[in-house]
């Protein structure tokens, strides 16, 4: 039995300075593509615009990349290195007689287009070498333009749109070469992604005209076309096109909110595609589940209180070490200082009662600030309230309550529910001063998880602290 074809898609970005979520996307759906099926996923920098195309831009598409966690086969390609290649490929069309040399100069094409705006003809420029006797030929610079055909149409059959027609008579004789020897965008993606194998385009529907003309030169050539997939764009929650003010639009400013990737996969996963109604998966899950099949036709939309809730969702299933890596990554990411040992020892072993109602990963952190934070502790206004004198007396015994006592929750729970009836108060007036003494805030953890997770040592040295405080 033959060999079925492996599978080779790619995400060819131009480098723009950010890594936009819409890239984002589209890499992650060709990953999942490939990688659930055992073929290849490449990347190809589109650096052709040399005036963009700098090595920061470049960087910023392999951080993105990397922090969701897709990983890409062999070296990412440049399109700029590649300029000869599709130089030699324009030259091949032209001697197999798929393209010729038109000497017209910008000057002629526009008096050209000019004069058809004013006799109301289509302004789609029809040169006059098309057809031109080479003998004709002038010794003068010219670029290199496909031999479109002039009739019928080009059918692009599309995984995603269907089949979708395009009259020839309004698709020009696009350029190929240009007549200072540059390879046009059109030409260089087919010819990149011919010797790079690739057998599945999937990108966003804005190249849906493109993948017409680029057809044509699969066509002309005689290669065989990739399965097409273009996918709907993302829009804004008003259904508008996606810009600034519906939130942030590159993916690393999801980075640096702390969500994290597993989250930020199954969002983009979501964003546009289907699985029932499946809204919350794995990563095992989308790789199992994911299809160009279930690619909707309408535009997804951000919708960033869902992200909360898918983030949510993994930030709760996720393991303790997995999150502290996470975090380390976020705290590295967004310039704060890495956590000490004791800090992240502590963080660690306060995870379980910090990750199932945290949406981001600053909002562990800010629930785990007992944990990271270092005597003295110096509470906040809210807190200090609670640390009047009579709190401070009852805070002083309980100290001494505790010095023997066994740390477990059972204990700790008696010894601190009979401290309170001591003193005629219910356990949660109590609970004010202990959170102030044990984290400085009036928000917190239960006091329970705060002592297990510091341990009896740390625990009784706040509690002192707290009260032996003036005031
Ligand atoms: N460089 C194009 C872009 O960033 C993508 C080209 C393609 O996928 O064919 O939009």
């Amino acid at each position: 039995m033959a060999q079925p074809q492996q599978i080779v898609t790619r995400i060819a970005p131009s480098p723009t300075g950010i890594m936009h979520i819409g890239t984002a996307r589209t890499a992650l759906f060709n990953w999942l593509f490939a990688r659930a099926r055992g073929g290849q996923f490449l990347l190809r920098i589109e650096d052709t615009d040399r005036a963009r195309s700098t090595p920061e831009a470049t960087q910023a598409i392999l951080d993105g990349m990397r922090w969701l966690g897709l990983d890409w086969d062999g070296e990412a390609v440049s399109q700029f290195a590649r300029v000869p290649r599709h130089a030699e490929i324009a030259r091949a069309m032209l001697a197999r007689g798929h393209a010729y040399k038109c000497f017209a100069t910008q000057d002629e094409i526009e008096a050209y287009r000019e004069a058809a705006r004013a006799e109301g003809r289509s302004t789609l420029y029809h040169s006059p070498w098309r057809d031109a006797d080479p003998t004709s030929h002038p010794d003068g610079p010219y670029a290199i333009r496909l031999k479109a055909p002039r009739e019928g149409a080009t059918v692009i059959d599309d995984a995603v749109q269907g089949s979708v027609t395009f009259r020839n008579d309004q698709l020009d004789d696009m350029v190929l070469l240009r007549s200072d020897g540059t390879p046009t965008y059109m030409l260089a993606v087919v010819v990149d992604d011919v010797d790079m194998g690739v057998t599945h385009v999937i990108r966003g529907d804005d190249h849906l005209n493109n993948a017409a003309r680029q057809a044509q030169i699969y066509r002309a050539m005689g290669w065989a076309e990739p399965v097409w997939a273009h996918i709907p764009l993302i829009h804004g929650p008003d259904g508008k096109k996606l810009s600034k003010r519906h939130g942030a639009t590159g993916v690393m400013e999801y980075a640096e909110m702390g969500v994290p990737a597993c989250a930020m996969r199954n969002y983009l996963t979501r964003l546009g595609w289907s699985h029932g109604d499946d809204e919350l998966f794995t990563d095992a899950q989308a790789l199992e589940w994911f299809d160009l099949s279930g690619i909707g036709r309408a535009p997804a939309r951000l919708d960033l209180k869902k992200l909360d809730s898918v983030a949510g969702w993994h930030i709760a299933q996720m393991d303790d070490a997995a999150l502290m890596a996470e975090i380390t990554g976020y705290l590295a990411l967004t310039g704060q200082p890495a956590l000490s040992q004791t800090q992240h020892d502590r963080l660690a072993r306060a995870m379980y009662c910090l990750k199932d109602r945290a949406k981001s990963l600053p909002e562990i952190l800010e629930k785990g600030q007992f944990a990271l934070t270092a005597r003295p502790i110096s509470p906040d206004a809210a807190a200090a309230v609670h640390l009047d004198a009579v709190s401070r007396g009852i805070l002083r015994e309980l100290t001494a309550q505790l010095q023997h006592a066994s740390w477990d929750r059972d204990t700790l729970e008696a010894t601190l529910t009979h401290a309170a009836e001591a003193h005629g108060l219910k356990f949660g007036k109590l609970a004010g001063p202990l959170r102030a003494a044990l984290a400085g805030r009036s928000v917190t953890p239960s006091v329970f998880d705060m002592m297990l997770v510091i341990g009896r040592e740390e625990s009784l040295d706040r509690l002192t602290d707290a009260a032996s405080r003036d005031g």
